[in-house]
């Protein structure tokens, strides 16, 4: 109870009240008792005085003498109630000669039980004894007298004593009686004191209370707070300065918050997988991608069981023993990570963990790739032709020219490996053409069946020579598409060529064209050897032969399909392939109809 500010407050004003109201009570007390006692004492003093004044029967020299006279004049002494006076002899037994009472006139003053034997005797040797008998107090049966022994001398000789006696209970009945009217005082002063400081500790402690609520609040999240401010004082500037903290807290907290809600769409929607591990090895955070990758199902695995199963090297010893930085390349489902990782810092400016970014570099990896594979291919198929113009020249050189026949077949070999160069050369120039964007294509309205029957005539040559029969079938006359006229005969070409030279002599080619929806369909399809299931997804790719000897040997350079495939991309139009191996394949080309 005690260990809240409102209860040690009133506490304090409590011991505070109390100490002061009990010393001011002791001082006033023993003040008034004092005070009574010496009045008390003057005003006997007086009293003995004003008695040896008006008798003069006490003046005289020997008092024996004139014991009447003095008992006379006692009489008219006036008397106190509850006060005696003794005029004693000073002779061997202290006899008393006078007195207010009659009885004990001519008695020994030692035997009167009323006279204080000790005082009597103090005044022996001429001074004035006086005394409140200490015994007596608290007596409450027994009067409390003051007493009084006064010596009377002439010419040096004690003639005798005046001994007064008093009672004086009436000052201890007003000292009793202060003494209650304080203890009063100090109830009622303790009363509204412990009233008071209730309310005093309740102004004080009342905003502390509520500050400590809003407080507790706040630590929740709850950062509508505000406290009420009723004065200006030091409880009020706290209120003022609780609530302006309040007001940075909840700008600071939104400014925050809205960094960490754009932190967490960054990291979420990222192409790359991010991931941050603490010090003991707990995932503190794992972006979708990260997860995925990583098989995470929740946060709560330990990395070091998760990293495990994908690359043991990157255990958290390891990365530490590197100072949590460095970088890796993980390869995982089909898939190519450049791994970065870096250590960041704890409030106390240590190393709080590590971040772990996974970054997807498949498709680079794949350029790459697909760059060493072209100029290797390349280099090859540049290779093959200069090897053999090279070494068919060197065999005329030595002497092969002599012999006329042997000689022209030579030569018709050296041409053709120069045409087939030439078009290697040619279709590459017209790739990397279309690879820098450079091909300038002039889209025009183009009337399909025309287009086709062109290029059929072009081939024919080539199909009657293999005895091809070339079937040539249009739907309709008026379909038109928008398209670049070479390219399109360029596709056309390619397509129908490659179906004559990949079917036997004797085969069948059949080109039609058809309306499909809003789409021109062109099919080419042949009886003829067809392409291997599992080389289907591959025969548009560069310099990719299904039988490489045997087709380099038909003279194709393994780019035409790519060709089309890219011309027909630059139209908005697709490459369907459908083959079934030794009964012939079918490409369909499918371009936007106008
Ligand atoms: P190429 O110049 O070698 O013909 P292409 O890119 O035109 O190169 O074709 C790639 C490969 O696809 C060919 O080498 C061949 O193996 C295969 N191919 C293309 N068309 C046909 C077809 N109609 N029938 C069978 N195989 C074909």
């Amino acid at each position: 109870m005690f260990k809240s500010i409102r209860w040690r407050f009133i506490l304090i004003y409590f011991l505070l009240v109390f100490l002061a109201m009990s010393i001011v009570g002791i001082f006033i007390v023993a003040q008034l008792e004092n005070i009574q006692l010496e009045m008390n004492k003057k005003s006997i003093e007086d009293r003995v005085r004003f008695i040896l004044e008006t008798s003069n029967a006490l003046k005289t020299k020997n008092w024996d003498e004139n014991i009447a006279e003095i008992q006379e004049n006692i009489k008219t002494t006036q008397i106190g109630y509850n006060e005696n006076l003794y005029i004693i002899l000073n002779d061997k037994q202290k006899t008393i000669i006078a007195g207010s009472s009659e009885g004990i006139i001519g008695q020994s003053a030692f035997n009167i039980a009323q006279i204080n034997n000790y005082i009597l005797t103090k005044s022996f040797d001429g001074s004035t004894e006086h005394i409140v008998p200490l015994d007596q107090y608290d007596d409450s049966e027994n009067p409390i007298f003051c007493h009084m022994s006064y010596p009377v001398e002439t010419d040096g000789n004690i003639k005798g004593y005046i001994y007064l006696s008093t009672n004086i209970e009436y000052i201890y009945d007003t000292v009793n009686q202060s003494r209650d009217i304080l203890t009063r005082a100090t109830v009622i002063a303790l009363t509204v004191t412990i009233f008071l400081g209730m309310i005093l500790s309740s102004s004080i402690t009342g905003p502390i209370k509520e500050l400590t609520v809003k407080a507790r609040q706040m630590s929740k999240g709850d950062f509508e707070q505000k406290v009420s401010v009723k004065s200006n004082d030091e409880i009020g500037q706290l209120g003022t300065t609780f609530n302006f903290l309040i007001d940075e807290l909840k700008k600071s907290m939104s400014n925050l918050q809205q960094e960490k809600s754009k932190m967490e769409t960054t990291f979420k929607y990222m192409a790359d997988g991010v991931l941050t591990v603490d010090t003991n090895g707990n995932i503190i955070h794992a972006n979708p991608v990260a997860k995925k990758l990583l098989s995470l199902a929740d946060e709560d695995e330990k990395y070091d069981d998760v990293v495990m199963k994908i690359k043991d090297n990157m255990v958290l010893t390891n990365l530490k023993s590197k100072n949590y930085h460095g970088t890796e390349i993980l390869e995982q489902d089909r898939e190519t990570y450049y791994v970065d990782y870096a250590p960041f810092m704890n409030n106390k400016n240590e190393v709080g963990g590590v971040i772990i970014v996974f970054k997807n570099v498949t498709e680079q990896y794949k350029i790459d790739k697909l760059q060493k594979e072209f100029v290797a291919n390349v280099s090859h198929e540049l290779k093959t032709p200069i090897t053999t113009i090279k070494s068919y020249a060197e065999t005329l050189l030595d002497g092969a020219l002599e012999e006329k026949q042997i000689a022209e077949d030579f030569l018709n070999v050296i041409n053709s490996e120069s045409d087939r160069m030439s078009r290697l050369v040619s279709d590459l120039l017209r790739l990397s053409r279309m690879d820098y964007d450079q091909t300038k294509w002039k889209k025009e309205k183009l009337n399909v069946s025309e287009m086709i029957n062109q290029a059929a005539k072009k081939l024919s040559i080539q199909a009657r020579n293999k005895n091809i029969d070339m079937h040539v079938n249009m739907d309709a006359e008026d379909m038109y598409v928008f398209f670049d006229k070479d390219g399109f005969e360029q596709i056309i070409l390619n397509i129908a060529g490659n179906a004559i030279k990949y079917t036997h002599s004797g085969g069948n080619v059949w080109i039609n064209a058809h309306i499909e929806n809003k789409s021109i369909a062109i099919g080419i399809r042949d009886d003829g050897i067809g392409i291997p299931k599992e080389d289907e997804a591959r025969v548009f790719e560069r310099f990719y032969r299904v039988d490489k000897a045997r087709t380099r040997e038909m003279g194709g350079t393994g780019l035409g399909l790519s060709i089309a495939k890219q011309i027909a991309e630059a139209h908005n139009s697709t490459l369907t392939l459908n083959s079934e191996l030794n009964k012939g394949t079918e490409i369909v080309i499918t371009i936007p109809k106008i």
